[in-house]
């Protein structure tokens, strides 16, 4: 038999780093070489739009279930009655025609697990610093059987709250410094699987909401702009010309996890960045 008659499919994966709290003003004005060699690769915009209810509770509600507050039911961060049986975390929906994929969630603020059921994530942990989750993503991602795994930083909205969401505080500005370090880490672990050269690894950045002075939750620009990032082979290179949402993070995940979008979902997000 003809070897050119096999065709060898990479496996498709999705890595979701979430940075809380970073404004995209904020990110083009700090040195970040590895967010930058990510989207400067990519397809990307700073100007995609978070809930119009900037906090974080609900933003990564959206992000993470590709539906708004008026379906997910998350109106703060005190997640009183998420509608997760109707709109799941959308390992949940992933799950629904893989089971048997490895789906992580690996955070620092813990209620973002709120939305999680049992058996949504195969892997959850909760870590207290971006160090400690930057070193169990780097652990995970080099020596396990990962398909999809989301990542939460925390440290930027840490320094938003206490000095200022302005990209010209310099304390906001390290921080988001800093954390370009450890997504440098998670990258480069990455890059060291063993399986890396057959593997198609979709990577999406973004962020929950910005905010001013030191807080957010408001309907305003600097709160509710925030950037969308896509890096790997099957993404369209270049600006994204279309409204891109929070709610299509979930969305493009499960669009390259090779998962069929169902109408009965009602999913409000649509797939961005890719060909
Ligand atoms: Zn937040």
């Amino acid at each position: 038999m003809a070897l050119s008659f096999i065709e060898i499919q990479a496996q498709n994966k999705v890595l979701i780093l979430g940075i809380d709290g970073c404004r995209p003003d904020a990110l083009l004005a700090t040195r970040t070489p590895n967010i930058d060699q990510l989207w400067q690769n990519g397809a990307y915009t700073f100007k995609a739009k978070t809930d119009n209810l900037s906090w974080s509770g609900v933003c990564w509600t959206s992000m993470l279930t590709g539906v708004w507050k008026e379906k997910h039911k998350v109106y703060g961060n005190g997640y009183e009655n998420p509608n997760i049986e109707e709109y799941p975390h959308f390992f949940n929906l992933a799950k629904q025609q893989q089971p048997d994929l490895r789906t992580y969630s690996i955070i620092n603020w813990s209620p973002i697990h709120k939305i999680l059921q049992e058996n949504d994530a195969t892997v959850m942990k909760n870590r207290l610093t971006d160090g400690m989750v930057t070193r169990s993503v780097a652990n995970a991602l080099k020596n396990e059987d990962v398909n999809v795994m989301f990542v939460h930083l925390d440290h930027v909205d840490h320094a938003g709250h206490s000095t200022g969401f302005t990209p010209d505080n310099p304390k906001y500005i390290r921080a988001i410094e800093k954390t370009d370090k450890n997504i440098g880490k998670i990258l480069n672990s990455l890059q060291k699987r063993k399986n890396y050269a057959n593997e198609n690894w979709l990577i999406l950045v973004s962020t929950d909401h910005g905010g001013s002075g030191t807080n957010h939750g408001e309907a305003t620009p600097e709160h509710t702009t925030i950037f969308y990032i896509a890096s790997g082979k099957d993404v369209e290179k270049g600006e994204i010309q279309k409204p891109v949402y929070i709610t299509d993070v979930a969305v493009t995940a499960l669009k390259h996890l090779n998962i069929t979008l169902k109408d009965e979902w009602k999913l409000d997000g649509h797939v961005s960045g890719l060909k």
